[in-house]
């Protein structure tokens, strides 16, 4: 029987894990993999770090070529060859050899797209000097004009790559400004979350501009529309990918409602012998079960992986994306997995928010820093729907742990019983993910009603009378305008002389309010928490508080 011919659009991430996924299960495949750029299997995720001068070696990030794919996994790899179009009657891919020009017919048995996403580039006068970042090209380019030592450079765009670029950029001693069209930075956290990221930039020196955007670039400077003018010599644009659905869409495959290419739980497109993987893609939410594009490498390549088994007939079920993600900026440790709470409230989502501020490890011993953690479950089924961390140490790990808790299925309370590693350089006997499974599960058998920061002010209106229980030499050090002091430890001698009414207390991280509510409604008080504390609240609120223009 003649030997299986499968033909792989895209040599990297996604690409990259099915061709050789294919070669282990299947010696006798014939496997073609087509790229049209210079280079196979090469860390886009490395790429701002080579150019702050953290990787030194730029082959380093040259992971493999075609002639060790060759050597080791007997693939047939083919750089600067773009696949042109597809035709899906013939079984057959237009390919053009970009060095020569030459287009040659290739025929398949199963065809995998893994054509990745195109950077978004604004449209703004001058704006053929602006910079993005996909893949050694791009590298290069950005490489060779930081080679002429700007001192100023400008990047657009505070996601991900964008402020993994900052760092960057500071870290070659260019002064940078950011400039970010929403109110906040990393958008997929919510505000209170992201904030100490913006804190941590600014005081690094970098001109964060927010609900800001690039009016114009000049030679050495770009006009903002707020009509300030900003340098900058260097220009960066990271303001999100659009799936490269253009193959596919000649082909007449079809795209998802988010505009990726709309695939089955197989991985196969609307046409069966072709399957599709990696940013590209539209991916099924994981709490929400909508589509949703999620351009991430940890998905790219498990997907690549399981459409090889599919391809070789192995059964795959794809699960959904929880969107997992970690970013570095400036020392601080930023995480997520699952939605925010700023998606599920605007899809009408019944939920119960929790805001911890515990210790990376045991506070005896040395080293130990706070990290914030958010957890978001289902109101009435407990199931966890997101979680976000931001801190130093374990914040990954913490992220980790509660993205398989989600995976398993387990429930916000459940996390409370779960039996972690701990050494007190590592944790604490009680984990931070147990502590946010204690609080879920308080909530969830009602034993502590609580608010969230951003709905004091309403609470106040309303006539509730806010409680501090911190202690007086914490409060004096800072308060929330119009609350009033009552140690946590004087509650019992002193409670009579809170007034009748609804009462919100809180402390620093939400611990001493959890029992001073406690305490106050068995002496008979209408009362609940400030949910995370005056951390929380004043992070949200220095949030909420971003000018707009
Ligand atoms: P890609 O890896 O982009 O590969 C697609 C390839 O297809 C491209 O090389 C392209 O040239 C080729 N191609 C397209 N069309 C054709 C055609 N017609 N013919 C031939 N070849 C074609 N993700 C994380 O999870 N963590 C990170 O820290 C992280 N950091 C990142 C940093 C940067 C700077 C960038 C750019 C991305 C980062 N990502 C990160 C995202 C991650 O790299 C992508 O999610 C992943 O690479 C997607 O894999 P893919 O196979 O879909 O696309």
């Amino acid at each position: 029987m003649a030997s299986k011919r499968i033909i792989i659009i895209g040599g990297v991430a996604g690409g990259m894990s099915a061709a050789t996924r294919l070669r282990r299960l299947d010696e006798s495949a014939d496997i073609v993999v087509l790229e049209r750029g210079g280079h196979v299997s090469f860390a886009n995720c490395g790429l701002p770090y080579y150019l702050g001068g953290v990787i030194e070696e730029r082959d380093s990030l040259l992971l493999q070529s075609p002639k060790s794919l060759q050597e080791r996994f007997n693939l047939d790899v083919r750089v600067r060859h773009e696949a042109v179009s597809i035709n899906r009657s013939a079984q057959r891919v237009l390919v053009r050899n970009l060095a020569t020009g030459t287009d040659t017919e290739e025929r398949y048995d199963a065809l995998v797209l893994s054509p990745g996403a195109t950077p978004v580039r604004p449209l703004i006068p001058g704006g053929d000097r602006m910079l993005t970042l996909r893949d050694i090209e791009d590298v290069d380019a950005a490489m060779s004009t930081l080679i002429s030592a700007p001192r100023s450079a400008l990047v657009i765009g505070a996601g991900f790559i964008g402020l993994e670029m900052v760092e960057n950029l500071v870290h070659r001693g260019i002064a940078v400004t950011l400039v970010q069209r929403g109110d906040q930075v990393l958008t997929p956290l919510d505000p209170e979350m992201a904030q100490p990221a913006l804190e941590r930039l600014r005081e690094a020196g970098v001109d964060v501009r927010l609900n800001t955007q690039v009016a114009e670039l000049t030679s050495d400077s770009a006009l903002l529309d707020d009509g300030s003018i900003v340098p900058a010599e260097f220009v960066l644009a990271s303001i999100g990918v659009r799936p490269d659905t253009s193959l596919a869409t000649a082909a007449g495959i079809d795209l998802g409602e988010r505009g990726g290419i709309r695939v089955d739980d197989q991985l196969r497109t609307s046409d069966p012998l072709i399957y599709a993987i990696g940013d590209a893609v539209e991916k099924t939410d994981a709490t929400s079960g909508e589509a949703r594009l999620v351009a991430l490498a940890g998905l790219a390549n498990r997907h690549g992986r399981l459409a090889a088994d599919a391809i070789f007939g192995k059964a795959i079920s794809v699960k959904p994306a929880l969107g997992t993600a970690v970013v570095g900026v400036m020392g601080l440790t930023l995480a997520s997995t699952g939605s925010n709470e700023k998606l599920l409230r605007s899809q009408g989502r019944n939920i119960r928010v929790f805001h911890t501020h515990p210790a990376s490890h045991a506070g005896y011993y040395p080293g130990a820093e706070t990290m914030a953690l958010k957890l978001i479950v289902d109101a009435e089924t407990d199931a966890i729907l997101g979680a976000q961390a931001v801190g130093g140490e374990g914040v990954d790990k913490r992220i980790d742990v509660i993205a398989t808790a989600i995976a398993g299925g387990l429930t916000g309370s459940d996390l409370a019983d779960l039996e972690l590693a701990y050494a007190p350089q590592y944790s604490s006997a009680k984990d931070p993910v147990n502590l946010l499974g204690y609080v879920a599960l308080n909530a969830a058998e009602g034993l502590t009603p609580a608010i969230q920061w951003h709905e004091l002010d309403a609470e106040l209106a309303a006539g509730a009378i806010l409680v501090d229980v911190r202690t007086a030499g914490e409060y004096d050090d800072g308060a929330i305008p119009g609350s009033v002091n009552l140690p946590l430890d004087e509650i019992r001698e002193r409670h009579a002389e809170l007034p009748g009414g609804r009462l919100v207390v809180h402390c620093k991280v939400g611990q001493r309010g959890h029992s001073a509510v406690r305490l106050l409604a068995q002496l008979g008080h209408d009362v609940v928490n400030l949910d995370g504390g005056y951390l929380t609240w004043r992070a949200g609120t220095a949030a909420s508080l971003v000018p707009v223009p």
